[in-house]
């Protein structure tokens, strides 16, 4: 399986999605990609609380518009929640220091990957929400062997 989606009536669906994705991560040995498309709303930040949730942060999850990355130091791994939308030119990835984020076991899950093209390293899953029916539609698509082997682990019919 290299596609899976769902329909998530509400902020509570996406939530639970985020966690059925945390669980497959966490299945998945070494470092973890995400790119999260979508427009401004469609509940990327929220997909990710999700993910976080699974992995036993039940804090705050701020969105890291301003600060370009937010750092979860968590039990199991480290995940780095970006958010490029304010991010001027890729370059300034470098200066960031953002080789180190990607050298680790770590989980990286970044909205407005576009902004960093070119300086940001493939994608393993590319997951993508869509405003649909008062609702969202979020799909992901596996870019790499290690993206196949993570959606394989999320359930056909949850
Ligand atoms: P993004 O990070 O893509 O800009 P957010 O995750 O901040 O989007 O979500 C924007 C809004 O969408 C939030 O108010 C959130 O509650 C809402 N939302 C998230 N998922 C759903 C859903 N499945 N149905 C309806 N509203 C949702
Ligand atoms: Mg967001």
């Amino acid at each position: 399986m290299t596609e899976w989606s769902e329909f998530l009536p509400d902020e509570a669906a996406t939530v639970a999605a985020g966690e059925l994705i945390g669980g497959a991560m966490a299945q998945v040995k070494g470092l973890i990609t995400v790119h999260l498309q979508g427009d401004l709303g469609a509940g990327k930040t929220t997909l990710t609380r999700g993910v976080l949730r699974h992995f036993g942060h039940s804090g705050a999850v701020k969105s890291p518009t301003y600060t370009l990355v937010e750092v979860y130091q968590l039990p199991e791994r480290d995940l780095y929640h970006f958010d490029l939308y304010r991010l001027g030119e890729p370059e300034e990835l470098e200066y960031m220091g953002i080789r180190d984020y990607f050298a680790t076991d770590s989980i990286s899950l970044i909205e407005w990957p576009s902004r960093g093209e070119g300086v940001l390293p493939a994608p393993d899953v590319i997951a993508t929400l869509k405003v649909q029916d008062g609702g969202r539609i979020v799909k992901l698509e596996a870019s790499s062997d290690r993206g196949a082997a993570l959606i394989a682990r999320l359930p056909e019919h949850p």
